[in-house]
Order: structure tokens, then C-alpha cells, then sequence
């Protein structure tokens, strides 16, 4: 691994706005030759290609939020391709830009169904096909199964946080087991990454770090009584969190839709409280940018959590989600809807986190190189983490690994259903018309997606 200095000089004062944008400019500029030189193998620009396609046509985008409803019900990775095909049978519409590609992906996923359609081999290339996709996302089946891409990972100079993909729990018995598969992947892990070798820069935070989702940890979270989802899950969450402290891994809790924030908070909060969890453990939250609140909930977490913990900021992933929400129940929309807004409040929110250390250990995670070099630009001492979703963020995470920095590659587990229904969602959401990504792989001008929001 090649260390390059980032282009920055650390100011005894804070730095007057226009040296502080000068230098999320060049840090800008440096991410983006890092990323360049990461290179792009031919697989990854036809996968590019397709997402563009995605972004391009409402038909296949619908097409693709249906399957996330069916996926959960599906019995294997045939009758997920049946789905698919029937989904893109529907989608097909001659003039539509993706036309083309909705035909061939649509006969290529009849064919993985059936194993016939034009020979059994093309079946056989459909289902690689989607199971090639799905891992570019997914790092293994079970915690056991990811060791080996967790390992190369932490080799080449980034750690992981991994993610147990699941179906929701709407049962007990669903909640029981995902807890008990937590359990177990805090066990498996902490036991393979004993005999990783020494690494200064990612050795300063636990090596094990594990993301829950408390809508998978009870059944009963409902935003209008919050006291019952609380009381549900904390006796999970808790033996999670003393599992946790026992092997000396970290587990972050993921934040999900506003129906269940101000639960999540409040019973992080409660738990963190807690005497046995004032010292020794090490544990994190989320905060979404893309809330008008969000500076409140920063008051609380500030207010409520004594000890030193982690905040993982992100922008938020269920923006559509809110704002149909909210214009069905006729509500004022929770989150902002102009991109920008977002985008300001993130930085703000960056600025007041960095504030707070070492109260708070800020990881900044989002793909895009203007909020993660603003972030970069006002933490000279380089004190915080960054984090990428793998599949997404692969060249970001070399060329930031590249600058010596500490970075962290969120990594789902899971079978191919699970895996299918967490790949498009993140395609939906990474191909929407504000985002960065897309705006990148559409070829804008660098300077202008790193000015100022
Ligand atoms: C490691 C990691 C962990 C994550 N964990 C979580 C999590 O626990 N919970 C969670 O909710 N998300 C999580 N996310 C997803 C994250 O919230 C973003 O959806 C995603 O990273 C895209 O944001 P960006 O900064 O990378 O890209 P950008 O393209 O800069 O931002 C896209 C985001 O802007 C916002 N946005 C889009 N359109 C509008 C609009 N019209 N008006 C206002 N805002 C808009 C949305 O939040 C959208 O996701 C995680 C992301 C990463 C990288």
C-alpha cells in the first residue's frame, strides 16, 4: 500500500472559510486521482452502464422496487429469477431508453428460471450473472463464509463493519434469531481476527465492528408507542452489547426509517446508560443529515450518552420513503427536499461532530468526494473515520487507504434473496437524479460537484 500525503497543512487556528475551501478543493481533487487510479476493471463499467440505465428509465426502476417486495418470498435464486423476468417482461416497452436491455436481461432471467429457454448453459450464465452481482455487494453467505474477503480487506488497509442481511422480523421467534446469528457473528469474527496482522491506523478502534438493525431485533415498533418497541428489544440489544464488550468488538446500531428513530435513539441512550456499559465497551449510532431535526437528535445523543461513543453520519437512505410518506398522510415532510439542504446540513453536522471529540468518535460516511473532503479539510489531525458501503465505494476505499486513512467498508452477509433485495435497493438509491454517484459516472465536471452546497 502506497501512503500519499493528502495536500493539506494543519492550521494552529481554524482557518478563515475561504482556506477551508480551498483545501476540501484539493483534498477534493486528490480523492478523485485516487479513485481514477484505482481503475475500473470491464465488468465494473458494464455494471456502471447498466446503473445508468437504471437511472434512465422509470419503467425498470419499477420494476425493481417490485422485486424487492416479492424477493422475501421467493424460495431460491430459480424462482428469484422467474420473478425477475416476469418483472421485466411487465417493464419491457419498446421506446423506453432501457428497451434494449429490458428484453435481453429479461429473456437471460427467463432462461436462469427455467434452465432451457436458449439451452441450459445460458441458464446457468444467468444465474452466475446474478449471483456475480450480488457479491459485489455481499461478502458471504454467513460470518464464517466472509472471513476470507474481511481478511484481504483488513490486509490491504481497511476495516469492515458487517451487516447480517435477513427477511423482516415480524414474529418473536424472527427476533430471537437474528439475534442469536449477531451473537454468533460477534463470536466468529472476533475469533478469525485475532491472527490478522498489526495495523496501526485501523488498531486504534476495536477490529470486529457489527451493525444491527433494531427493527430485526423486535417485532413490535410502532412510532406511536415507542415504550413497547423499546422494552422488546432491549433485552436483546443488551446481551448484544455484553457479547460485544466480551470479545472486544463494537456494535453500532444502524438507524432506519423516522417510524423508528426516535425509538432507536432513546433506547440507545437507555442502554448506553446502563452501569455495566460506562466503560469498556465500544459502541456507535446513527445521525441522518437529510432530517430537519437532525441537530436535535444530536442534542439528545450528546445530552444522554456520558461516555465516549461513535457517530456514523449519513445523509439518510429512505428519502422516498419519507416524502410519499408524509404526502400520503398529508404530514410536513420530515426530511428536506431540496439535495442541497442535505447536503448543507451534513457539512454542518460534520462540523459540530468534529467539535465534539473525543466525547464523540465521528465516522463520516457517504460516496461523495466534496462531503467527505470537507470533513477531511476541518480535521487536519485526521482523528475520524470514513466509511463506504462495499460494491459502491471500492475505488473510494483504495484511494483513502492510499492517503493513510482510516477507513471502514460496510460489508452485508447474506443468502442470494437477501442479497438481491439489498443490491437494488442500494441501486435505486445510488441512481436517483441528485446523486453523487451518478452525477460522477455521468461524466460533471469535477470543480462543480466540489463547490460549496
Ligand atoms: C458505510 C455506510 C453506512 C450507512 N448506514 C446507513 C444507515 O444506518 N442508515 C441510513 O439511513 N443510511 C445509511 N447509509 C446510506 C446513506 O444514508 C446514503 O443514502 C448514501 O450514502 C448516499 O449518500 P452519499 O452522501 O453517499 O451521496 P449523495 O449523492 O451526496 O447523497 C445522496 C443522498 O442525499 C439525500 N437526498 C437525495 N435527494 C434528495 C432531495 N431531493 N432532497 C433532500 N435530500 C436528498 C438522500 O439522503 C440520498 O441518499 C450508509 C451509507 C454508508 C456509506
Amino acid at each position: 500500500m502506497t501512503i500519499v500525503a493528502p495536500p493539506t497543512a494543519a492550521p494552529a487556528q481554524p482557518a478563515p472559510p475561504d482556506a477551508v475551501e480551498a483545501r476540501v478543493r484539493a483534498l477534493g481533487r486528490h480523492i478523485a486521482a485516487g479513485q481514477a487510479k484505482a481503475g475500473r476493471t470491464r465488468t465494473r463499467v458494464l455494471e456502471d452502464r447498466g446503473m445508468e440505465l437504471l437511472a434512465r428509465d422509470p419503467a425498470l426502476r419499477a420494476a425493481l422496487f417490485r422485486l424487492v417486495d416479492v424477493a422475501p418470498a421467493t424460495s431460491g435464486r430459480r424462482d428469484l429469477a422467474a420473478h425477475l423476468a416476469s418483472l421485466l417482461g411487465e417493464a419491457q416497452a419498446a421506446d423506453a431508453p432501457a428497451g434494449g436491455f429490458l428484453r435481453r436481461a429479461s429473456v437471460t432471467a427467463r432462461s436462469a428460471a427455467t434452465g432451457r429457454a436458449s439451452g441450459p448453459a445460458v441458464g446457468a450464465v444467468a444465474g452466475l450473472a446474478v449471483h456475480r452481482m450480488a457479491t459485489r455487494f455481499i461478502v458471504g453467505e454467513d460470518p464464517a463464509d466472509a472471513v476470507p474477503t474481511l481478511a484481504g480487506l483488513w490486509e490491504s488497509g481497511a476495516a469492515a463493519t458487517v451487516d447480517l442481511l435477513g427477511e423482516a422480523t415480524v414474529t418473536t421467534a424472527e427476533a430471537d434469531r437474528y439475534a442469536r446469528r449477531c451473537d454468533e457473528a460477534l463470536r466468529t469474527l472476533a475469533r478469525a481476527a485475532q491472527t490478522w496482522p498489526a495495523r496501526p491506523t485501523l488498531d486504534v478502534v476495536p477490529r470486529v465492528n457489527l451493525s444491527v438493525k433494531v427493527t430485526a431485533l423486535t417485532a413490535k415498533v410502532k412510532a406511536e408507542a415507542p415504550e413497547i418497541g423499546i422494552a422488546d428489544a432491549s433485552h436483546r440489544l443488551r446481551g448484544l452489547l455484553r457479547t460485544a464488550k466480551a470479545v472486544g468488538a463494537h456494535l453500532h446500531v444502524d438507524m432506519e426509517s423516522m417510524a423508528s428513530r426516535d425509538l432507536i435513539t432513546q433506547l440507545v441512550i437507555d442502554l448506553l446508560g446502563e452501569p455495566e456499559f460506562r466503560t469498556g465497551l465500544s459502541a456507535g449510532i446513527v445521525l441522518q443529515a437529510y432530517l430537519r431535526d437532525a441537530d436535535e437528535q444530536l442534542d439528545q445523543l450528546l445530552d444522554g450518552i456520558q461516555q465516549p461513543f461513535t457517530v456514523r453520519l449519513v445523509k439518510g437512505a429512505y428519502w422516498e420513503h419519507e416524502t410519499v410518506e408524509a404526502r400520503q398522510h398529508g404530514w410536513d415532510s420530515p426530511v428536506y427536499l431540496n439535495k442541497v439542504e442535505s447536503d448543507r446540513s451534513f457539512e454542518r453536522l460534520t462540523k459540530r461532530l468534529l467539535d465534539h471529540r473525543p466525547h464523540v468518535k465521528v465516522a463520516i460516511a457517504s460516496h461523495n468526494v466534496r462531503s467527505i473532503a470537507h470533513a477531511l479539510a476541518l480535521a487536519p489531525d485526521r482523528d475520524l473515520e470514513l466509511q463506504v458501503l462495499r460494491g459502491l465505494g471500492d475505488d473510494l476505499q483504495v484511494a483513502l487507504t492510499d492517503m493513510g486513512l482510516r477507513v471502514r467498508t460496510y460489508c452485508p452477509v447474506g443468502d442470494l434473496v437477501a442479497g438481491m433485495s439489498y443490491l437494488v435497493r442500494r441501486l435505486l438509491e445510488n441512481t436517483s437524479n441528485d446523486s453523487f454517484l451518478l452525477s460522477r459516472s455521468r461524466g460533471t465536471d469535477l470543480d462543480q460537484l466540489l463547490a460549496k452546497p
